[in-house]
């Protein structure tokens, strides 16, 4: 997105490049190119936001009072424009971008004291428990139970689909308190330390051969009623509340800019033996310009979304057209990166991949992480609430059908 900038929003632009040039490393650039999905190596993710949080930069669309950088909507979209130029590894951070925001809506101001200053440092990180084997669209059919026992709950059951549940301190976690009345109403949200007695986690590998996600399992894991956010069967508005931001960060424009000059890179090098390169051929060509138009209509619904952010509002359904069109044009662009490198894309290639700066390509540098970008992709458009479900939301919310 081309916005013409004033003098101070120059200036501070300015300031972001020579904060990156002095801080952002090598070996950080070298994993956020080799990583496939979301979560670059965690040390690295977590010495990243700690970089950040020295300079209070952590957290850009927090307010100020709880940490944040106060920061204009112009000056976020500056920072992450110019973090996804420079190549920074995503701090994929679901305290910063989920928890901390849920917390400053529904929490107490004692948990809003105890978390946030932990998110910022990176010493709390957390994981998300909401999908269970028979719960995932259909959320509020969820079994994991937890049972009163004086001022404590006892809890039963699994998650699913974890992301980061193997690296990740904490969870926040949707648990049925209740059977009675409409299901949304017996679910409680509470928070709770992965190391309790009875939490277990089991890896799931994915087609793109990352472990991102796992299988947690709870066997009478005592958790103190006082880690409840909201109150007791009233989790579905927490739930909800937090699933806007989910949405709203799920698919940030910078990213998508920053994947389309990777195609386009790939796509400007010279074909062995032929004449010209990929961005020379038309056809090829009008793919690309029809991607660059999408990622751009996804920056300008982004700018929206901070502007709700910072007013201090909640996105609203501009968070499911987000997450519907960024997670598509993840998944077109990664597509055309498969077209662009042909014979590469061979599944023996993808086996080069390691994590860390010592790879040794099979291919041409160019094409080494084109495939597992790829396939890491397809869960694009099923995580964080699928793109059929997104489509339900806006045709509730904005259509009103
Ligand atoms: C990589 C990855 C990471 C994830 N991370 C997390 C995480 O950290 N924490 C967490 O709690 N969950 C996580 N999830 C789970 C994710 O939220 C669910 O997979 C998602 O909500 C879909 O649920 P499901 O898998 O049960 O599929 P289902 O709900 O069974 O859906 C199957 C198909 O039916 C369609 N469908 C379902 N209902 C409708 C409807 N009403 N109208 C039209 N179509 C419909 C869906 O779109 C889909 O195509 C993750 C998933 C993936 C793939």
């Amino acid at each position: 997105m081309d916005l013409e900038m004033k003098p101070e929003e120059a200036a501070f632009r300015d300031e972001v490049r020579s904060f990156l040039a002095d801080n952002l490393t090598e070996d950080l650039k070298a994993h956020a190119r080799l990583t496939s999905g979301i979560l670059v190596d965690h040390p690295l993710r977590k010495e990243w936001l700690q970089i950040l949080n020295a300079r209070g930069w952590a957290a850009p669309s927090w307010p100020a009072e709880f940490g944040g950088t106060g920061w204009t909507v112009m000056q976020k979209f500056i920072f992450a424009s110019e973090c996804a130029r420079a190549g920074s590894p995503g701090v994929a951070s679901m305290g910063l971008s989920m928890v901390g925001p849920t917390l400053m809506g529904h929490g107490t101001d004692e948990q809003r004291a105890h978390y946030l200053p932990r998110i910022l440092s990176g010493e709390d990180w957390w994981c998300q428990g909401y999908s269970e084997p028979g719960s995932g669209s259909d959320l509020a059919s969820l079994q994991t139970k937890a049972v009163s026992d004086g001022d404590d709950y006892i809890i039963n059951g699994t998650k699913i689909w974890t992301t980061g549940a193997h690296v990740a301190n904490n969870m926040f976690c949707l648990v049925r308190t209740s059977s009675e009345g409409k299901r949304q109403q017996g679910i409680s949200f509470i928070l709770f330390p992965m190391d309790l007695p009875g939490i277990s986690v089991e890896p799931i590998i994915t087609i793109s051969g990352d472990h991102e996600v796992n299988q947690v399992f709870f066997d009478d894991v005592r958790v103190p009623k006082a880690n409840r956010v909201g109150a007791e069967n009233n989790g579905w508005t927490v739930a909800k509340y937090l699933l806007e931001f989910e949405r709203g960060g799920s698919a940030h424009g910078a990213n998508l800019r920053n994947a389309l000059n990777r195609l386009k890179n790939i796509a400007s090098q010279e074909i062995a033996g032929g004449d010209g390169t990929l961005l020379d051929d038309e056809a090829f060509r009008r793919k690309v310009d029809a991607a660059e138009v999408e990622v751009t209509a996804v920056e300008f619904t982004e700018h929206r979304i901070m502007s709700a952010l910072s007013s201090g509002q909640n996105p609203g359904a501009a968070s499911s057209m987000i997450k519907l069109r960024g997670s598509t044009m993840t998944q077109t662009i990664t597509e055309l990166g498969v077209e662009a490198i042909a014979h590469y894309a061979a599944p023996h290639v993808m086996e080069a991949r390691t994590w860390g700066s010592n790879v040794a390509p099979v291919g041409p540098a160019h094409t080494l992480m084109v495939v597992p970008k790829y396939m890491n992709g397809r869960a694009n458009t099923i995580f964080g609430g699928s793109n059929e479900v997104q489509r339900n939301i806006m045709a509730k919310a904005v259509l009103g059908l």
